[in-house]
């Protein structure tokens, strides 16, 4: 019989909500809460994107052997779905079949599990699970960083006799904003945690964790999806032409969480503004009048402008372009501009992608982003700036 996974968009468990858009790293550029975040993660993460699936059933498929690592850390690209794996590997280590549905016989297919029907998928679903944590940055106040107390609390918690089938787990996403003393603290439970407990962690960006916490746990490298595959569950979300479709993948540099989060903010409408501003700015338009609209959401000016500048390059190559800009437009603006002013500006909006990582005024942000566009493109700088 066909696993209910193997299909090809997203597969819905009975009783779950359907898939929230995000993928943590995303949705914080693009203002959303962390409790939304934590709140979609709780609601849709029944339902798994295809690619995910084969790490889901090898890390069970090592649960039942009694061979998975009580720690382990999810590592891949952001807007890939690392967190809802995360979810639902927590949800499958908790589930009822894994005790063979309850009765003690041996454990139901990793194809079937999480089941979402049980005691213990009905109360992760709701959020409920007495074994389950899921830790996340808080709020305001602290930084967006996973503080001491919070870990603490956790460890506390982990320590604690199981209330239900014997497996406690923990999830901690993203688990780079875990700060300095937050991660000192969990060193001694990811080295030895209590019988029975595992701790998942998820992130896009390992570099950022100590080096202590990485080699206490086992790395699971995810792949990236192929563009038709993404393309495909994205259209199981959204109602598009796969033109467009296409357009908001290869925008969000081919990452399915990230373009299910821009469609769901209409980002498509920001990329069109996007164009006509870089009409208007081509033919003298004012780049600090241009960045107001922008001031709110500089990253996502700068990740837009970083896949608009990687197609104008691939045309300057000779390469195959990806459709993402109208191809009056691409020829105005490849065809007019040296390959070298292209570089240049890709290398600046790169280097100011990694100053927004820090807390800074968007306005300025912004500005300074359009300012070093049409500066390297047009040999201008700002009228207001003269
Ligand atoms: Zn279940």
């Amino acid at each position: 019989m066909a696993s209910k996974r193997q299909n090809t968009g997203a597969v819905k468990t009975k009783g779950a909500k359907s898939q929230q858009p995000l993928e943590q790293g995303d949705k914080q550029q693009q203002g959303a809460s962390e409790d939304d975040v934590h709140q979609a993660l709780i609601q849709g993460s029944s339902d798994l994107a295809p690619w995910l699936v084969p790490e889901l059933e090898r890390s069970l498929g090592l649960f039942d052997a009694g061979r998975l690592h009580h720690a382990l850390l999810l590592s891949g690209r952001t807007g890939l779905g690392k967190s809802f794996l995360a979810m639902a590997l927590a949800r499958a280590l908790l589930c009822d079949l894994n005790q063979g549905g309850g009765g003690g016989g041996s454990p139901t297919s990793a194809a079937q599990r999480p089941c979402g029907e049980c005691k213990s998928c009905r109360l992760t679903a709701a959020g409920n699970h007495p074994d389950m944590r899921l830790l996340g940055p808080n709020k305001a106040g602290e930084r967006g960083e996973i503080v001491v107390d919070t870990v603490r609390g956790l460890i506390e918690f982990l320590h604690l006799s199981a209330q239900l089938g014997g497996t406690k787990v923990a999830v901690i996403v993203p688990c780079d904003r875990l700060n300095r003393s937050a991660a000192n603290s969990l060193l001694k439970t990811l080295e030895e945690p209590p019988e029975g407990v595992f701790l998942i962690l998820a992130t896009g960006r390992p570099g950022r964790l100590p080096a202590t916490v990485r080699s206490r746990c086992t790395i699971h490298q995810l792949p990236s999806p192929r563009l038709d595959e993404a393309q495909l569950w994205l259209s199981g979300h959204h109602n598009l032409s796969s033109e467009k479709l296409r357009q908001a993948l290869v925008l969000c540099g081919g990452m399915p969480f990230s373009a299910h989060n821009m469609l769901h903010q209409h980002g498509l409408d920001r990329l069109e503004a996007l164009l006509q501003q870089l009409h208007r700015l081509s033919a003298g338009g004012d780049p600090i009048k241009e960045a107001q609209m922008w001031q709110d959401n500089p990253h996502v000016l700068a990740e837009m402008l970083t896949a608009v500048i990687a197609e104008l390059l691939r045309r300057k190559h000779g390469g195959s372009m990806l459709g993402m800009l109208p191809a009056a437009l691409s020829e105005r603006l490849a065809d007019a501009t040296p390959l070298d002013s292209l570089h240049q500006v890709f290398e600046q909006i790169t280097a100011h992608r990694r100053h927004l990582e820090q807390p800074l005024q968007g306005r300025l942000a912004a500005e300074a982003i359009f300012i070093d566009l049409s500066t390297a493109l047009w040999g201008r700088a700002a009228r207001s700036s003269l």
